[in-house]
């Protein structure tokens, strides 16, 4: 078991590091520093990519089997530290501890189902004069950047699929949420050889850093579309490979014959889990003019129905949004909607210096608002009215992102069709929200470059050779 009253540390190479520069970090229920952590520089990182090459060869050199073995170990002990690991990413996330647990569950659960994904070598050709077989190397290191909405979970798949793949990695959490990062390093420390993982908090310049270092091989990012496209400029410079998983305005289409009250419950949830913050949250409902007023009523309740608070207060459905720079973004597009459209809100926001925002269902919005064409990520969404499917799908498909969206109807078939005619990555029917380890997941247009998860996902830690024989 980890010890989770010892100071932090970076690990590198199998050791615990401390270093002479501290991340302050804020607990945002209450908006005041709570705990100190390393923050790594150049020298750390230099060193962290040292350890992680010395202990590629070994690794690569493993099987699958023994490599999922490894993964099935950390997975058990990410199960066995949940209720520590959950409280203390509440701390510093804000959520809701029910949904730290699921995410600590979840990391462990898409961990052990993403070794269950066979890479097998292909024979093209095997005749009398040739044999031809297409196999998959593993790339070297890959450097993990991930954001602060989801810390442990975003970290989990690129991580479990860099490791069975054959790489090594470095983990850098964001400089807002790198302790429950920081002590899932001290998990893996205790099943994994020296220098296969890695993990160095820091800031955005350590994520720079890494993204133009000539010992890493390949880049993992989730944030946000404007940081993607850095890296990806960045990371040209020495032709890493990138997988790029960025933000996202997904539509909700909702027609006519839908039962309002359920589906109100179920988009109500898919819009505010995580108080918004979540990249595949639904960001805009279009709802057909049958059912329109009744559902916005019905969002409403549920808006007056959600319980602001600490993530920690049992109770508390919606915890405060992550950080100062978000909270500011939130209430600025809220302030330019409230000034465009009807705002129904929930329940006043707690006193105090967390950072708060009620959740609120926004009607009357043209599409050329804010709160319509930017990605909000925080609990205020707008309802948008249509009387022809062909016009929602045009105004759904009408934005430069292109994660997921989804289509709600009785009739399945027909949500099916139009599901079909999003332009993303992923488009769901009766249901917002659903990844799998074996399912591909990723974004379309600007909102990322490759998949994650699946045997899509996999490959883009493999490099393909083909090894081509003449026999004599
Ligand atoms: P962000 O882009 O500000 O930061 C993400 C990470 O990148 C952090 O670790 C940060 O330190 C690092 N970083 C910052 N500048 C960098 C640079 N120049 N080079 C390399 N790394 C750098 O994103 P955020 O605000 O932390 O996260 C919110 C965004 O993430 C939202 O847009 C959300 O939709 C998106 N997101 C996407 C997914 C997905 O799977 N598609 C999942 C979760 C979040």
């Amino acid at each position: 078991m980890i010890d989770f009253n010892a100071p932090y540390s970076l690990l590198i190479d199998g050791q615990l590091v401390d270093t002479a520069a501290r991340l302050d970090v804020i607990n945002p229920a209450t908006g005041s520093v709570f705990a100190h952590c390393p923050a790594a520089g150049g020298t750390e990182l230099d060193a962290a990519v040292a350890a992680a090459r010395r202990a590629f060869p070994a690794w690569k050199a493993l099987g699958f089997a023994e490599r999922a073995a490894c993964i099935a170990r950390f997975a058990a002990a990410l199960e066995a530290n949940q209720e520590s690991l959950a409280r203390l990413l509440t701390q510093e996330q804000g959520k809701p501890l029910g949904q730290s647990r699921d995410e600590i569950a979840r990391a462990a659960s898409l961990s052990v189902g993403i070794t269950k994904i066979g890479i097998e070598p292909e024979v093209i050709l095997d005749n009398a004069e040739r044999f031809i077989e297409l196999r998959y190397l593993p790339l070297g290191v890959a450097g993990i950047i991930t954001p602060w909405n989801a810390p442990v979970n975003l970290a989990a798949g690129p991580l479990t699929s860099a490791l069975y793949t054959g790489n090594c990695a470095i983990i850098k959490p964001s400089p807002f949420t790198p302790l429950t990062t920081l002590r899932i390093g001290e998990i893996l420390r205790e099943v994994l050889p020296a220098g296969v993982v890695n993990v160095l908090a820091g800031g955005d310049e350590l994520g720079a850093l890494l993204t133009a270092h000539p010992g890493i091989d390949k880049i993992s990012f989730t944030g946000s579309v404007a940081t993607g496209k850095k890296v990806m400029a960045s990371s040209a410079g020495t032709l890493k490979r990138v997988t790029l998983e960025l933000g996202g305005n997904d539509a909700a289409i909702v027609l006519e014959d839908v039962d309002v009250a359920d589906v109100a419950k179920k988009l109500f949830f898919a819009a505010t889990v995580n108080s918004g913050q979540v990249c595949m949250a639904v960001k805009r409902i279009y709802a057909h003019e049958k059912i329109y007023d009744a559902l916005c009523a019905a969002l409403a309740i549920e808006a007056g129905k959600a319980k602001l608070g600490d993530g920690l207060d049992p109770g508390t459905t919606l915890g405060p949004i992550q950080n100062r720079r978000q909270y500011e973004r939130v209430c600025e597009l809220a302030a330019d909607a409230r000034q465009h459209g009807v705002f129904n809100e929930g329940q006043p926001r707690p006193e105090g210096g967390g950072y708060y925002v009620a959740p609120a269902v926004v009607t009357g919005l043209a599409e050329s608002d804010r709160l319509v064409n930017e990605e909000q990520f925080g609990p205020v969404f707008p309802v948008l009215k249509f009387r022809d499917v062909e016009d929602a799908i045009a105004r759904a498909n009408n934005t430069r992102f292109g994660l997921a969206g989804s289509v709600w109807s009785k009739d399945v078939a027909r949500a099916q069709t139009i599901a079909g005619r999003l332009e993303v990555g992923t488009a769901w029917v009766n249901q917002h929200r659903a990844t799998m380890a074996n399912v591909p997941f990723g974004g379309a247009k600007e909102s990322g470059i490759g998949r994650t998860y699946s045997r899509l996902g996999l490959e883009a830690y493999l490099e393909p050779q083909v090894i081509s024989v003449l026999k004599t």
